[in-house]
Formats: structure tokens, C-alpha cells, sequence
């Protein structure tokens, strides 16, 4: 079996989520009034408390949508701005959308992918109507994580909205600093959840123009029959994150042995971001003068799945808009891949990737 190393793309499903998505595809709609609905819709809540207990917040602070994408887009297009502030560092869902709106701004990241604060409170400072301020929480390709919470009070304090990708961030950090937050987007499959399900987060009291109108489901904020066995997938997952916390301390020492043994052994090769904070699981690592779909093809044949990047953009495999913001020149993110365990990883894992990623380095020198 290869050894799986892409949890930032997606993760393996974890068996109690699966088992939950199997006995979920028997039930019925939600919305029907008779006992097959009633069962159905109870499973539904169930799973939303879950989520809202884990999250702190009520269950009619949850929406349930298709993905972290329709979440994002949802909160982009519906929330009540005339503006959107973002980093250049988002994930595509945020970066596609932002051009279609009326007015938007980026803010400029440093080296390790970190937004200026300085430069967010100097376009609050100048905005004269209310802003969304778009930050995610961590960044899927390199792992770092943002200064979330000066982010959400720098906004505040201008009578700004903030909506939060957390995505990379279930499950491998606590959400702590995102209580604060107007509007977080999360997704299921990231954390050992199915694929196919988010949430839309949204601080009390606030409203969304939905992006999908139609059927009255979630309190009339997301149209369409609920996917009750994602749900319940996404519900039985998120009971899991209280151990995936105590795994990522594990997995963080995993992660920093194999990037010492690969610097030593290739100090030619960079690490990103490896100074700043990053979550545990994510190695952003170039080898210069190698392409990064070269040494995608080489570790896949020796029994490795990693990426390159975001994987939601792979398939083309071009240099990361990360790095480039980041000030990588466009020879070296070319070359940049990434590794990204998770719930199921193990030491070895790392250990024999280290030792290959080396060979491969020499072969291809
Ligand atoms: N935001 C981040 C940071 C991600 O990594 C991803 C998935 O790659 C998404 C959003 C989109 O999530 P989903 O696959 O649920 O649409």
C-alpha cells in the first residue's frame, strides 16, 4: 500500500464517520412530516449539535452546506459588505470569487505568508462603508497559520465583518482564537469527514442572503435536501477532534524529524515558513532545479502520495500562488511539493519519506 502523506487534500475517511454515512443513506428527508422525515431530521440535529457543541455556538448558528467552497461563496456573495479585504494567500474558492464582486482589496503577505496587520487597519481605516475581512485561519499548502485573532479584532474595530476559512484548521488546532469571528467556513473531509459537506458558521443574530434559494431547509438559508448521510459523516467526525488534537502533538515532532533529516542530508533543499507558526501535519519543502510533477511521478512510483500544493488545483501542476506571494521566485515554487499527514499517519511514514525524498533529491540532482 502506498503511504499516504496529502491529508491537506483530503483525508481518510475515519471508520466511525463511515459507519455514520452507511446508516445515514437509509433514512429519508428530513423535511417530511412522517416518522421516516422525523428520523431522518433527528439524525440531522444530532449531528448539528454535535458541531455547535464542539464549536460552542448554538445549533441555529450552523448551516449546513455542500462544502468549505459553497460555505465561502455563501458568506462572500450574502454577507451584508460592500467590500471584501483578502490576502492573496486564500484558497481558489475565495481568490475566484472576490474578482466578481463590486469592490475588493488585497492585502500583502511577508515571507512566511503572514498579512500585514498594519496594512488591513490602514484599508479599514480608509473604507468608508462596512468591509468583510476574508482570512483563512491556516493555509493548505504550507501549513502557517495566521494571526487570527488580531485579524478578527482589527476588523471589529472598524465596524467590520470577518468571515474565517478554518478549514485547515479543524481538527489539527483549537479554534479558540476564532470566537470572535462574524462568519467561519468549514468542511468535513479534511478531519476524517465524507466528502461533499461544510458548514457556514455564523455569529449569533447575524443573517446571509443564501446563495442557493428554493425549499425552506436550514431555516431558509440553504435550499436543497439535506445530504443527511454527509451529516451525519461530518457529525460522528467531529467527535474525533478532541485525539486528532492530541495526534497532531505527535505528528508535529514526526513532521520537524523529517525536515531536519532531509536538511542535513540536502541542505540545498528549503523549507517554507518552517520559522513560523505552522499546524503540525504540513511540509511545504523545494528542490531546486527539479519540477514539482517530476518528483510527484518519482515518489508516487516509490510509494508516496503526496502533492503539490493545493490539490483542489493540481492535475495542473503549475507554480503555487502561495509562494509566489510569498516572494518565492517562480523557478523554485516550481519545484515545491507538500506533505500532510494526519489521523492514520505514523512515524514511519514520515521516516521512510524522508529517506526517499532523499534519494530521489540525489538521483535528480
Ligand atoms: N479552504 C481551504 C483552506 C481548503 O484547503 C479547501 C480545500 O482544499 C477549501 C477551502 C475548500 O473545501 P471544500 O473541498 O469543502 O470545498
Amino acid at each position: 500500500m502506498p503511504i499516504y502523506l496529502d491529508y491537506n487534500a483530503t483525508a481518510p475517511i475515519l471508520p466511525a464517520a463511515r459507519d455514520a454515512v452507511m446508516a445515514g443513506l437509509d433514512l429519508l428527508n428530513a423535511s417530511s412530516i412522517h416518522s421516516f422525515g422525523r428520523a431522518a431530521r433527528q439524525a440531522v440535529t444530532a449531528a448539528r449539535t454535535n458541531l455547535a457543541d464542539y464549536l460552542r455556538v448554538k445549533n441555529a448558528q450552523i448551516i449546513f452546506t455542500s462544502s468549505a467552497t459553497e460555505a465561502i461563496v455563501t458568506a462572500l456573495r450574502g454577507a451584508a459588505a460592500s467590500g471584501v479585504i483578502t490576502s492573496p494567500v486564500e484558497h481558489e474558492a475565495v481568490r475566484a470569487t472576490v474578482p466578481l464582486l463590486p469592490n475588493h482589496v488585497v492585502i500583502p503577505v511577508d515571507a512566511n505568508g503572514i498579512v500585514n496587520l498594519e496594512s488591513q487597519a490602514g484599508i479599514l481605516k480608509t473604507s468608508s462603508a462596512p468591509m468583510l475581512v476574508a482570512v483563512q485561519h491556516v493555509n493548505n499548502e504550507t501549513g502557517v497559520i495566521q494571526p487570527i485573532a488580531e485579524v478578527i479584532r482589527l476588523a471589529k474595530d472598524h465596524g467590520a465583518l470577518t468571515l474565517v476559512d478554518a478549514v485547515q484548521a479543524l481538527g489539527r488546532i483549537p479554534l479558540d482564537d476564532l470566537a470572535g469571528a462574524d462568519i467561519i467556513a468549514l468542511s468535513a473531509h479534511k478531519m476524517g469527514g465524507p466528502k461533499g459537506v461544510g458548514a457556514l458558521v455564523l455569529r449569533e443574530g447575524l443573517s446571509i442572503t443564501p446563495l442557493l434559494t428554493g425549499g425552506g431547509q436550514e431555516e431558509r438559508r440553504r435550499a436543497g435536501t439535506e445530504n443527511v448521510a454527509a451529516i451525519m459523516g461530518f457529525g460522528a467526525a467531529i467527535t474525533h477532534v478532541p485525539e486528532h488534537l492530541q495526534k497532531h502533538k505527535q505528528i508535529g515532532e514526526w513532521r520537524d524529524e523529517m525536515e531536519k533529516q532531509i536538511s542535513s542530508a540536502q541542505p540545498q533543499i528549503q523549507i517554507f515558513a518552517a520559522r513560523a507558526p505552522r499546524i503540525a501535519n504540513t511540509s511545504m519543502l523545494a528542490l531546486p532545479g527539479a519540477e514539482a510533477a517530476t518528483q510527484l511521478m518519482n515518489l508516487d512510483l516509490t510509494g508516496f502520495a503526496v502533492s503539490s500544493g493545493s490539490a483542489c488545483s493540481s492535475g495542473k501542476v503549475g507554480p503555487s500562488h502561495v509562494l509566489l506571494a510569498m516572494g518565492v521566485d517562480e523557478k523554485t515554487a516550481a519545484g515545491a511539493i507538500r506533505i500532510s499527514g494526519g489521523w492514520n499517519s505514523s512515524p514511519q511514514d514520515f521516516r521512510q519519506f524522508a529517506q526517499c525524498y532523499i534519494e530521489m533529491a540525489r538521483r535528480l540532482a
